[in-house]
């Protein structure tokens, strides 16, 4: 789906305040650690989340605000993108990376570095904050389920 990159930009500043407002700067960087792939918890990947739970929060109450208007039309309009946005990193799992699903493939469902969790999880992580659907639970529990393959691989098949 053709992504609307105004209202990706709206989740990220909002993101961003978010930092602002727990008072959680950026963190550093050191050999290399960027481009390690890993599942391991982190400081940085907490303020992370907590930076995406502030922007969760306030997409979920602005887009139920009532009466309708302009601001729960926004929120809505972010809310819609950030969906197309899940849909996206889906079919891209899904086709670019056949199989990859099956394996927990480190490459597509590890964080990439210490300092951020994997965009894809926090994207389904989001959308389940904001919507708390079956739909949403589940697609983010089959990518947790398959990140947990990864990590303990098993041989695809038995001689
Ligand atoms: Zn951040």
């Amino acid at each position: 789906m053709t992504l609307d990159t105004d209202q990706f930009l709206i989740f990220i500043l909002l993101h961003e305040i978010g930092h602002l407002r727990k008072g959680t700067p950026g963190a550093a960087f050191r050999n290399g650690e960027m481009s390690q792939l890993n599942v391991e918890p982190s400081r940085a990947k907490a303020a992370e989340e907590e930076a995406d739970d502030f922007a969760a929060e306030v997409l979920k109450t602005r887009a139920k605000q009532m009466p309708v208007g302009d601001v729960s039309l926004a929120a809505n309009w972010v809310v819609m993108e950030l969906g197309k946005l899940s849909w996206n990193m889906q079919a891209f799992r899904t086709l670019d990376e056949f199989g990859a699903f099956a394996v927990g493939k480190p490459s597509v469902y590890f964080d990439n570095g210490y300092s951020h969790p994997n965009l894809a999880w926090r994207i389904l992580r989001v959308a389940d904050l904001i919507q708390n659907t079956e739909s949403t639970r589940y697609l983010l529990k089959a990518f947790e389920e398959a990140r947990r393959r990864g990590t303990n691989p098993a041989p695809l098949y038995h001689k």
